[in-house]
């Protein structure tokens, strides 16, 4: 309970708050508010789009 700074598992920076990230992230640890939206993003965007550019 000591620990109250910790770092975002993608970026590193401290966090103010802490996201879940999710297990298919492969991200050890939480995320800050940042990298999270970003990743929410990539993981709902990013298969449709490359599947797409790429045929
Ligand atoms: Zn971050």
């Amino acid at each position: 309970m000591a620990k109250t700074s910790s770092k975002c598992g993608a970026c590193g920076n401290e966090m103010t708050f802490r996201y879940r990230s999710m297990p298919e992230w492969n991200i050890e640890g939480d995320l800050c508010g940042a990298c999270y939206s970003q990743k929410l993003t990539e993981h709902y965007i990013a298969p449709d789009r490359r599947d797409v550019t790429k045929r």
